[in-house]
């Protein structure tokens, strides 16, 4: 099977990668960059994940700024419906590569919305194939990824603050030194 990875330089990318080589899957790596504050190092990120478990890297960028105030968001701000935006961002490439399948390393109750994107999808005129969106380790916990990734040594190299600078004090930062990694 061929897919292309959604490769954001994080552990769930990661972890989706090496669940997905374990069962001869070529994985197509594909960074888009939305403009955060934490893309340099995130992309950096995403290429060694590629270098190690992916046939290629591609990367492409959201023209413009799509960003808006979102007191929720770590940074202050974010783009609306950003998942939806990187499906759809996916779903382009794939169709370019002619891919069947995209793998998103999301956690925390998006299958059902991927499904009913997929089937939403069908209504365009534009892709007349579309993609199946693997959501890997939808169900897993942070801590059950960090347990299987541990010593890995890419690990302390992945990206999860979403701070231009590693703040070292937000709950994904919190949370790596829980586990003994650096921030970043
Ligand atoms: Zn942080």
């Amino acid at each position: 099977m061929e897919a292309i990875l959604l490769n954001s330089g994080g552990k769930d990318a990661l972890l989706s990668a090496i669940l997905h080589r374990k069962q001869q899957t070529v994985l197509h790596s594909l960074f888009i960059d939305l403009g955060q504050p934490n893309v340099d190092r995130a992309r950096k990120a995403a290429e060694k994940i590629a270098s190690e478990h992916c046939a290629d890297h591609f990367e492409m960028t959201i023209p413009g700024d799509w960003f808006v105030d979102s007191p929720k968001a770590p940074s202050g701000k974010s783009i609306p419906y950003q998942a939806i935006t990187l499906a759809i961002m996916a779903s382009l490439y794939a169709r370019k590569i002619n891919v069947d399948y995209i793998i998103i390393g999301l956690r925390g109750g998006f299958k059902d919305a991927f499904a009913h994107f997929s089937e939403a999808l069908k209504c365009l005129p534009i892709p007349p194939k579309v993609p199946l969106y693997l959501l890997t380790i939808e169900g897993m916990s942070d801590d059950e990824v960090y347990t299987d990734l541990k010593d890995h040594f890419l690990l302390p190299e992945l990206v999860s603050c979403n701070f231009k600078e590693p703040c070292g004090k937000c709950l994904k930062c919190v949370d790596r030194k829980k586990h003994g990694l650096p921030p970043n």
